[in-house]
């Protein structure tokens, strides 16, 4: 799907509002409040009705368009630019293109980008498996002076995971002692994984507990080995955290602690869809069946 598509395939309300009810609904509509099967009220508004609760809704309450006024095609569009910029966009940046340079708000597009983020949340994934890369980085936060403990102490910590030739996750972790990367092992590889590279950062050694463990020696300026034919290297997830932080300076300048996760989450949501034609839609599908994310617990 490219820009133009959206432009010509999606230009009116009516069109936008007809692609999501098939995305949110493959096996027909039904009543948003007690899940019965419902019928269409009114064809020119879109809008369906319960038989069994008396409940009318359109295609859009409860999901993350709901008390939007933006027309959904302004939606579709910076749906479409969040999906193909590989290493982000800024919100002033949707806001210029959509909107043009005099027009629109700031907090408007701000929102507007924070709603699909908040979409591009992954629930319920399966444990990475085979050969696992897992890595750690620093972002944010300013370069000052002073030794190696003074610069990393006010960045933030990413642990990054990902299985070769497949899934790539990238998580805001309070620190890289060895118990909380002990957790995001856990709670994301899987105990039959055939093995588990990282650097030879100390806190590794024990927080992989029982599984097959090699390391590359980053300090030695080690990088690749190969073992019996296989790789030993973290370069993969290590190009995926360069893409993070191109993000990071070029187009989002400065994320706060706060705001963080949610860039991880469209960060890696992009990047395990980058192979798929149907990214687009498969954003949207997201974005009218995921929890609602308010303003208030945005900026709350
Ligand atoms: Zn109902």
């Amino acid at each position: 799907m490219t820009l133009v598509d959206v432009i010509n395939l999606f230009d009116t309300d009516e069109k936008c509002r007809e692609i999501l009810v098939r995305l949110r609904w493959p096996n027909g509509v039904e009543c948003v409040r007690c899940k019965m099967p419902a019928v269409e009220l009114e064809t020119e508004k879109q809008l369906f009705y319960c038989r069994d609760c008396n409940y009318q809704f359109t295609v859009t309450a409860g999901t993350i368009f709901n008390d939007s006024h933006l027309p959904l095609q302004k939606w579709f569009l910076a749906t479409l630019l969040l999906c193909e910029a590989r290493k982000g966009m800024s919100a002033n940046q949707i806001k210029r293109t959509i909107w043009g340079q005099h027009k629109g708000s700031y907090k408007t597009a701000w929102y507007l980008c924070h709603r699909i983020r908040a979409a591009m949340k992954e629930v319920d994934q399966p444990m990475l498996d085979g050969t696992v890369e897992m890595d750690e980085t620093y972002v944010g936060g300013k370069n000052r002076g002073g030794g190696q403990g003074a610069r990393l102490a006010n960045k933030e910590v990413v642990i990054g995971l990902r299985q070769r030739n497949g899934d790539l996750r990238f998580f805001h972790a309070e620190d890289a002692k060895s118990g909380t990367l002990m957790k995001y092992i856990q709670e994301n590889v899987s105990t039959d994984v055939e093995v588990l590279i990282t650097d030879s950062f100390p806190a590794y050694k024990h927080a992989v507990g029982n599984a097959e463990h090699k390391t590359v020696n980053h300090v030695a300026g080690e990088y690749v080995r190969y073992e019996n034919g296989a790789c030993v290297t973290t370069n993969t997830v290590e190009s995926a955290f360069s893409l993070l932080k191109r993000g990071i300076m070029g187009s989002w300048h400065k994320i706060s602690a706060k705001h963080l996760p949610a860039y991880l989450d469209e960060m890696t949501f992009r990047f395990n869809r980058r192979k798929s034609a149907n990214l687009f839609l498969d954003t949207l599908r997201h974005m009218v069946t995921a929890p609602v994310l308010t303003f208030d617990k945005l900026t709350g």
